[in-house]
Formats: C-alpha cells, sequence, structure tokens
C-alpha cells in the first residue's frame, strides 16, 4: 500500500465528520509523519498511522448529578482509550463546557505521542465531561465527581487506565473522584494521578508541566548559547501550568510580562514577582478569582478582551487552551522579536500560526514535547505507587529535568534541517510515532 497525505487524510475526515480539532491534530502529525513512514516499508504494509488514529475503546456515558438547589442536571461523560501498545492508557479528564468527542480525541490522539517521548510505559487516553465546575459550589463539584466515577470505576484501574487532571480537574476534583472509586473498589491503588501527597501523590506533580516547559526551553536556548537572564516572556493563562512556568521563569532570572485568563490579560513592564505570583495562586486556586484583580492590587495594565500576543517579548509560551494564537498573533510575535514560542497548553497554535513560525525559523516547540513534564512526573507517581515509597523532592525534580532533556535530544535527532535549524515538530512527531509503531509491530494485529 502506498499512502498519499491526501488519501489518508481524506479517510479520517470521512470516518470522523465535523470532529475539527481531531482533524487538525491529525492533519499536523501526518504531515510530517507520512514522508517517514514512505521510507519505512514495515510501517507502511502493517498500516500503523490508520491503526494509530482509530481508538481502541471510546467509552460514553451518562452522569446525572442533584444540585445544591435539589434539582436534577445531566452531564455527558467520555473517557477515550486510544492506544495501549506502550503501557495502560494515561491522559488528563477535562471538565469544561467546550469538552466534545472531537475535543477528547484529539487530546488522547496527541497523548499518544506525548507519553511515547517521555520514555515511561504509559499509552494514550483522555477523558472528561461537558460539566464546569466554575461557579459550582465544592458539594456541587463532589456530587458531580461522585456520579461520574459511579460509572467510570468500571473502565479503570491501575494497570489499566490511569486519569488525572487537565483544565477544571484539579487536585479538589482528583480528591473527590478518588474517594468515590475507592469507596466503590474497597481499594487503594494508583488508579489516578496527581493525588496529594499525604495519599499517594508524587512531589513536584502539581509544578511539573510548568516546570517541565521551562526546562524545554532552558535546552532550546542552550543550544543557541544562550540562558533565560533578563529575557523577556510573554505567558497566556493564569491556571496550574501558566502559575508553574512562571514560577520557574522568575527563578530563572527571566522577566515574566503577562499573565491571562478568557477574560483578557496583565501586563507588567516591570516583570511579576514571585510575591505578585503567591497572590495570584491565591486567587486563582483558592477565591477562583480574575486575574483583573491583580492588576487593580497591583497598579499595572489589564487589557480586557484581548490576547498577550501584541506584547513585545523574547519568548511566548501559551498556557491556556487549543487554538489561542492564531496567524495575525503569529505574525505580530514575529515582527516584535520573539524568537522561540513553546506550548504549555496541548495545541494552542493553528496550523496557520505554525506555518509562520516555520516560514521564519522561529523555534516552535510542540505540546507534545514541551509540556510532556506533567504527564512524565504522573508516570513517576505511578512508579512510585508501584513501589509503594515516596521520592524526595529533589529526586523527582532531578528525573523530571532529565526526562524533558532526553525529549529534547530526541526531537534534535529526528528535526534536524540545514544550517543547524532544528524542527521541533517533526523531531516530536517521528520521535514519539517510532516507539509505538515498533510496539505496534512486535504485538502484532
Ligand atoms: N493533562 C495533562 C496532559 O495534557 C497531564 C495528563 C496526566 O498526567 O496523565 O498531559
Amino acid at each position: 500500500m502506498n499512502l498519499s497525505k491526501e488519501d489518508f487524510i481524506n479517510q479520517v475526515q470521512k470516518r470522523n465528520a465535523g470532529e475539527s480539532e481531531f482533524l487538525q491534530a491529525v492533519t499536523e502529525v501526518a504531515e510530517t509523519v507520512i514522508p517517514y513512514i514512505q521510507d519505512h516499508k514495515k510501517y507502511r504494509e502493517a498500516r500503523i498511522l490508520e491503526r494509530i488514529v482509530e481508538p481502541e475503546r471510546v467509552i460514553i456515558f451518562r452522569v446525572p448529578w442533584l444540585n445544591d438547589r435539589g434539582e436534577v442536571e445531566v452531564n455527558r461523560g467520555f473517557r477515550v482509550q486510544m492506544n495501549s501498545a506502550i503501557g495502560p492508557y494515561k491522559g488528563g479528564l477535562r471538565f469544561h463546557e467546550s469538552v466534545n468527542l472531537s475535543v477528547l480525541k484529539f487530546l488522547a490522539f496527541e497523548q499518544i505521542f506525548k507519553n511515547s517521548l517521555t520514555g515511561l510505559p504509559m499509552g494514550g487516553g483522555k477523558g472528561g465531561s461537558d460539566f464546569n465546575p466554575k461557579g459550582r459550589s465544592d458539594h456541587e463539584v463532589m456530587k458531580f465527581c461522585q456520579s461520574f466515577m459511579t460509572e467510570l470505576y468500571r473502565h479503570v484501574g491501575a494497570d489499566i487506565d490511569v486519569p488525572a487532571g487537565d483544565i477544571g480537574v484539579g487536585s479538589r476534583e482528583i480528591g473527590y473522584l478518588f474517594g468515590q472509586y475507592k469507596r466503590i473498589k474497597g481499594e487503594f491503588t494508583g488508579v489516578l494521578t496527581g493525588k496529594g501527597y499525604e495519599w499517594g501523590g508524587s512531589q513536584i506533580r502539581p509544578e511539573a508541566t510548568g516546570y517541565g516547559l521551562v526546562y524545554f526551553v532552558k535546552e532550546i536556548l542552550e543550544r543557541q548559547k544562550e540562558t533565560l537572564k533578563d529575557k523577556k516572556i510573554i505567558i497566556s493563562g493564569s491556571g496550574n501550568v501558566a502559575q508553574f512556568a512562571a514560577e520557574k521563569c522568575i527563578l530563572e532570572g527571566a522577566k515574566v510580562l503577562t499573565l491571562s485568563d478568557s477574560n483578557g490579560y496583565i501586563y507588567n513592564p516591570k516583570g511579576i514577582d514571585l510575591e505578585g505570583l503567591a497572590y495570584i495562586k491565591k486567587l486563582k486556586n483558592d477565591e477562583r478569582g480574575r486575574i483583573s484583580a491583580y492588576a487593580t492590587k497591583y497598579n499595572c495594565d489589564y487589557f480586557e478582551g484581548k490576547t498577550p500576543w501584541e506584547v513585545e517579548g523574547d519568548i511566548a509560551l501559551p498556557n491556556a487552551t487549543q487554538n489561542e494564537l492564531h496567524k495575525k498573533d503569529a505574525l505580530k510575535l514575529v515582527q516584535n522579536g520573539c524568537f522561540c514560542v513553546a506550548e504549555g497548553a496541548n495545541m494552542p497554535c493553528t496550523p496557520e500560526a505554525i506555518a509562520v513560525f516555520n516560514q521564519y525559523k522561529i523555534y516552535y516547540a510542540p505540546g507534545k514535547a514541551a509540556n510532556a513534564g506533567g504527564v512524565a512526573v504522573s508516570g513517576l507517581e505511578m512508579s512510585q505507587n508501584s513501589l509503594r515509597y515516596t521520592w524526595t523532592r529533589d529526586k523527582v525534580d532531578a528525573k523530571l529535568q532529565q526526562i524533558m532533556r532526553e525529549i529534547h535530544t530526541l526531537c534534535v535527532k529526528h528535526g534536524k534541517e540545514d544550517h543547524d535549524y532544528i524542527n521541533y515538530e517533526r523531531g516530536a512527531n517521528i520521535g514519539g510515532f517510532v516507539k509505538i509503531a515498533d510496539a505496534m509491530l512486535a504485538q502484532g494485529l
């Protein structure tokens, strides 16, 4: 079979009609992986890519629950078990009103490659619900999580499928989900990651995605004989990933100029400091407030209804959500001298924006490589749970740094182009693909 890119995309499009996010993620991978497959008969003949884009299993379920007014609410729950070639399904749960099958399939698909890149034995999966915890009481969130797990428990397990957090699912939700799993199954196992440290969680897991992102950027800079010192950083988002990416940047001597939420962005030309960041953490995590409160308290600018890509800076870290950075934003960043974009969110840059980065030879680090630190430390949490042991903060942090360094090396190996330019997108896609493909070949049909 001689797989042409067009035929492949057409086939995926036909089978997954209307699933625009999933198609976007598959097309992005196909662009770089298909030319590689053309040169490798064994992958072509075994139709590896056609198999990878088909989930092993999709579970869709009803989530009925009682709100604080005693009314019945009904949401839809999902778990996409995408690929188990190299380990149990692994990937987060997203609770947000935008969640649908297309979004979760794109995330599960990306997760296969990301997990492979970490070098740890984890397959790819993702799940979630169209329930939005924002504006809900703790009691309502607990009720929802309990109902969600009352169905999900039969499909997951420490050696089967290990969910974790994502947008809308933090330590509070993981706690309620874990409690319900334990109640139903009567066993205390590592069925979820992102658990509290006192009950089976890992050191550094809350920090891991943001810290890992900055470790990856440091690797990119090191190849250019550069450091983060005094670099101007533009960050979108203000959730878990953005908070810890900002923290690590500040600790490395960089200047974090912006953070944002869905209403607008804050801009501090002097750089947000650790005290300001502590305020933001409390504001977002405990009070579930809006980022504009920082601008009021610290007397700096707040731009309502805007995204931070218009600000002049050296490095951009899109850490909010998918398709948040468009072609016009990419052009603006390039025009303003930005030379590196690394994704803390999953698929935050549109294909047109990525094309701009490639055209201008901007270092563009895709999420599946740059934000893999989160799931990597989830993998380390699974190891510690299996050992019934806990590692120190320094040990986990050192392992995270090593994993990010190895992902970078793999991207360089498969992404090297003329004049020593690295196409990190191709490097990540091929680097992630090979291990999965070889495992699938070894295990037969
Ligand atoms: N949701 C995170 C991601 O996108 C982490 C998943 C995990 O820890 O399993 O990679």
